[in-house]
């Protein structure tokens, strides 16, 4: 197939088409951007990286401006056509797609507009890398970044977007000062908690379905020069998991996250990551940071505040080089609550060994106070302390069936999960169904 650009709706057959207009064709409205049926731009938007779910939309617009969006919105909103706004298509279930309907391409709209000491106002499309870049030059950071940079700051809003220091600021939800939304019927609305603050409060971890989030408005901090971090070895859970409970209630570190790894005989055991940024003159107080943790076993590392932020960039730049990037991730993401949190996990690591996590799988277990996370539509677990836990899985392509194994034991794990008061994190479309906010009702 060539490339194509649409120029109208055939409303009889629901298909966009370039071609002298019959009847039933309606006119698409005239954007700066395109509108496109073009087979590389379908197969682009019918892939995430999780390479789980693929769902064909009709179209494809590249949106060149926030007029395009409206207009888009208006006429999908006319002929009854979903719209689902997508940034750099990290999810893993297919969130950013829309069968039967149109993908709405952010990632021109990317301009970081302004910057002060505590503040930082950017296009959705544009990704942490260039937030990061734009505040570290004005000796800022925004206060929570997830471990990826090349996200989006859409992407990661309309989630939630966690992290190591969410145990002190929340999620990036938790810190946004004020958003401009599309809303579908094709408005620009400015809100934040004191205006619209239930349209605020529905995009937050809205997975997109409330509107398009154009322009954000994010709190910064000041940034440390240097970072040190400490990554400690347990043998138990049980330790893990009690002395992330002590850290965090004494906020010991700036950054706090854990893993839990498989060692060389299938057995798992468990990392600590934490870490302290500091500026010299001032230095980190080992003594003091490693009081009753397991100090003998810690592996420090001192380096610039920004390599620690990119501290994955190495280990992305092997896997892309080695293919497993590119491999389905069929990842799944839970909040537990504290009170189940050990047998939760035990058991369900229990039924995880290598092959049913893949090579390049990740474990990722981590507490974040209840009380820090205040994002409404994020779906959280009663008790004061919930934890991340994340089988970031990676499937071979042989033997054939591993992705479905590993799709199967998700299925499994959120069962379990959900019926001992854990949530899903992530993947939790359905929950953020199309429900308009009553201000615009
Ligand atoms: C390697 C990797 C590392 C990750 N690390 C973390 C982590 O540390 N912490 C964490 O919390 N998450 C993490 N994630 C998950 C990530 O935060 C989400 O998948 C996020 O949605 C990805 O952003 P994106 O730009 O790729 O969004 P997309 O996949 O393009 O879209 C995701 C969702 O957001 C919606 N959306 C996108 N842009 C907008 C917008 N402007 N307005 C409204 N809705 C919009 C889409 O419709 C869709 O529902 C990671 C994912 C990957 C693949």
């Amino acid at each position: 197939m060539t490339n194509r650009k649409a120029t109208h709706f055939d409303t009889t057959q629901r298909r966009f088409v370039d071609r002298p207009p019959k009847p039933g064709d309606v006119a698409l409205p005239v954007l700066e951007g395109i509108v496109s049926t073009a087979e590389a731009d379908l197969a682009w938007a019918a892939e995430d990286f999780g390479r789980v779910v693929r769902h064909r939309p009709l179209a494809v617009v590249r949106a060149a401006s926030r007029r395009d969006i409206g207009a888009i919105q208006r006429f999908a909103r006319d002929h009854d056509l979903p719209v689902v706004p997508r940034a750099q298509g990290h999810s893993t279930q297919g969130q950013a797609q829309a069968p039967g309907g149109i993908v709405l391409d952010l990632n021109h709209l990317n301009t970081i507009h302004h910057i002060a000491d505590d503040l930082i106002t950017v296009d959705a499309g544009a990704t942490w890398r260039q937030v990061v870049t734009a505040s570290l030059a004005h000796g800022a950071t925004p206060p929570v970044l997830t471990d990826h940079l090349d996200l989006s700051v859409g992407g990661t809003l309309s989630v939630g977007g966690l992290g190591g220091a969410s145990h002190h600021h929340g999620a990036q939800t938790d810190n946004v000062l004020e958003l401009d939304v599309i809303t579908p019927d094709g408005t620009t609305h400015t809100c934040s908690p004191t205006q619209h603050a239930d349209l605020f409060d529905a995009v937050r971890a809205g997975y997109g379905r409330h509107g398009v989030i154009v322009q954000a408005t994010l709190r910064l901090i000041p940034a440390p020069a240097h970072t040190r971090t400490y990554r400690l070895r347990y043998h138990r859970l049980t330790d893990l998991l009690a002395d992330q409970r002590r850290l965090v209630d004494q906020q010991r570190f700036d950054y706090l996250e854990g893993q839990a790894k498989l060692d060389d005989s299938g057995a798992w055991t468990y990392l600590l990551d934490a870490a302290h940024h500091f500026t010299p003159p001032a230095r980190p107080d080992d003594t003091r940071l490693l009081a009753e943790l397991p100090a003998r076993t810690a592996e420090v590392t001192d380096t610039t505040y920004w390599d620690f932020l990119n501290r994955l960039a190495d280990d992305i730049a092997l896997l892309r080089g080695i293919g497993a990037w590119q491999s389905p991730h069929p990842w799944s993401n839970f909040l537990l609550p504290d009170d189940r949190i050990e047998d939760l996990v035990a058991t369900t690591l229990s039924e995880v060994d290598r092959p049913s996590l893949g090579d390049s799988g990740v474990v990722l277990l981590y507490p974040i106070p209840r009380g820090k996370l205040r994002t409404p539509q994020l779906h959280l677990p009663a008790t004061p302390t919930v934890f991340l836990f994340s089988l970031l899985r990676a499937a071979p392509t042989d033997p054939p069936d591993a992705l479905g194994r590993m799709v199967e034991h998700n299925g499994r794990t959120e069962a379990r999960v959900t019926s001992a008061g854990g949530t899903t994190y992530l993947g939790d479309v359905q929950a953020a169904a199309p429900k308009p906010p009553a201000s615009l009702l």
